[in-house]
């Protein structure tokens, strides 16, 4: 079969905007299928730091009206990237979170600003730029949503559509009042189509009408089957469950090695990991104002603080820790609340527990090359990157044994240590008692340095490359396009 032309529809892409593992997807595959005869392009929104990241525009189509105002559509390009960039100041010309103001709430026009998102690339995808018409529609989380429902209710030519879902927590539901405004036909507002509770569901809506829909994982797509993690939108999944499809996510291995980390201290292969990591430990601890104790051992967290990672349970844990060697590292931000619990730990006791409440891209490095075990207690993970990032460091993922996490971390139970094969801890429930035991589990494996030395070596040479879920990508699209 002939080359196919993707557009992949996001609303933030790594290195230009992210906020999470939606953007460092966004910005790895379209590089890992160039191999494989997918010629992929991304349209994204043209916020302040994408705007001035672009080269070689070329204007494609002007708006007169947008939802709003004036837009332009130009195809550009940033560093490898090939991109459609929806330049309309009134959507997009904020600084800071892409989906927050300064307030920390909600943009109130997010409606808005994403709609015109998925419309355009509806409108793409039925060849607005004559140059690049796709085969295939590809729309990622609530935010692009729209697509594929405004090609299925919009005249031919109607690619074929996916929508991967990388967290169904964010499902994009806004007031049914909107629905003209969003130029969504009113036959879109069914029990079949948008409508969602009684309002408009821009996930619901591209759950119900694309014609594949992907999550991170193969156990998160069982777990959403489910009530507690399907969170509204199981029974459409359950009834779409022939379309859905779980595809692991994959680790950017560039931005992500340990051997070219511009931000370690010591750059390590796997011979020399356990030196470079004692100097990348100490490093971190300076950094932090940690005790400078190598025989402590470093806990690593790099995470969103929300309800969702777990870590109000970490907080709690700790407190079984107070008389073991044990230190924490935390770099995160998000939930007030969490963040002052953590606070408050650290400024108890800062030698052993250092916590920085930022997003700061060298210390997330620092800490993956520099911490002993790395924690992942989430309540769900669609699939989480972390632990990947951590498994190839050689930091021991401890994880809860749910959806990503599930499928990426070998638990050192008895049988796994002894066929040596074991990658890490992963504990359930997810409950404040067991990842205590967890960390306790964790604690008396680091003080065997053989299995953990074992345990390391096991992670770092797992293959999680984005290698085999871009083939699945292109196998699914070429399904889908043979179809
Ligand atoms: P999610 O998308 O749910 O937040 P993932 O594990 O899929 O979780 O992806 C999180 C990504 O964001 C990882 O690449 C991680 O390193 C990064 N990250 C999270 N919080 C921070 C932070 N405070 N500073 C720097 N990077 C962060």
């Amino acid at each position: 079969m002939a080359g196919l032309r993707i557009l992949s529809i996001t609303s933030e892409i790594f290195p230009l905007v992210k906020t999470g593992g939606l953007a460092d997807v966004a910005g790895a595959l379209p590089l890992a299928l160039a191999g494989l005869d997918c010629e992929m392009v991304s349209l994204v929104p043209g916020y302040p730091a994408v705007m001035e990241a672009l080269s070689g525009r070329r204007r494609v189509h002007d708006f007169a009206d947008l939802f709003g105002g004036p837009a332009r559509l130009w195809r550009a390009k940033a560093g490898p990237l090939e991109l459609y960039v929806l330049d309309g100041a009134h959507l997009y010309q904020r600084k800071g979170n892409p989906y927050l103001g300064p307030d920390g709430l909600d943009w109130p026009d997010n409606a808005q600003r994403f709609a015109a998102l998925g419309f355009v690339g509806a409108a793409i995808g039925r060849g607005l730029d004559p140059k690049f018409l796709p085969d295939v529609v590809h729309a990622h989380d609530w935010q692009a949503g729209l697509a594929p429902v405004y090609l299925h209710y919009g005249a031919p030519p109607r690619p074929k559509t996916v929508i991967t879902v990388h967290n169904l927590a964010f499902q994009g539901r806004f007031d049914a009042a909107l629905l003209a405004s969003l130029r969504l036909p009113p036959e879109a507002f069914t029990m079949e189509g948008v409508e969602y509770f009684g309002g408009i569901g821009f996930l619901k809506g591209a759950l119900a009408h694309s014609d594949a829909i992907t999550t991170v994982s193969p156990t998160y797509a069982v777990e959403i089957l489910g009530s507690e993690a399907g969170m509204g939108l199981d029974g459409l999944l359950r009834q779409r469950a022939g379309a859905l499809h779980g595809i692991l996510n994959g680790l950017d291995g560039e931005a992500w090695n340990p051997e070219t980390d511009v931000h370690l201290a010591a750059r390590y292969k796997r011979a020399v990991m356990a030196r470079a990591r004692a100097h990348n430990k100490l490093a971190l601890q300076r950094r932090l104002g940690l005790a400078a104790d190598p025989h402590a051992l470093l806990l690593g967290v790099v995470s969103r603080l929300s309800e969702q990672k777990g870590l109000d349970l970490l907080l709690e844990a700790m407190a079984d820790f107070a008389d073991s060697p044990v230190q924490l590292a935390l770099l995160g931000s998000g939930d007030p609340q969490i963040q002052q619990g953590f606070a408050r730990l650290a400024a108890g006791a800062p030698q052993r527990y250092a916590c920085s409440f930022s997003y700061d891209e060298p210390l997330a490095h620092m800490i993956q090359g520099g911490s002993d075990a790395f924690l992942v207690p989430s309540r769900f993970e669609p699939c989480g990157l972390t632990q990947l990032a951590a498994l190839r460091y050689g930091a021991i993922p401890v994880v809860a044994h749910v959806g990503g996490l599930a499928d990426t971390v070998i638990d050192a139970n008895a049988a796994a240590l002894q066929a040596g094969v074991a990658t890490g801890v992963a504990f359930s429930p997810v409950t404040r008692d067991a990842l205590s035991a967890a960390l306790r589990r964790t604690l008396a494996l680091y003080r065997q340095p053989k299995i953990w030395r074992k345990l390391q070596a096991n992670g770092m040479v797992a293959d999680f490359s984005w290698e085999q879920p871009a083939r699945q990508y292109a196998a699914l699209y070429r399904h889908l396009v043979a179809a």
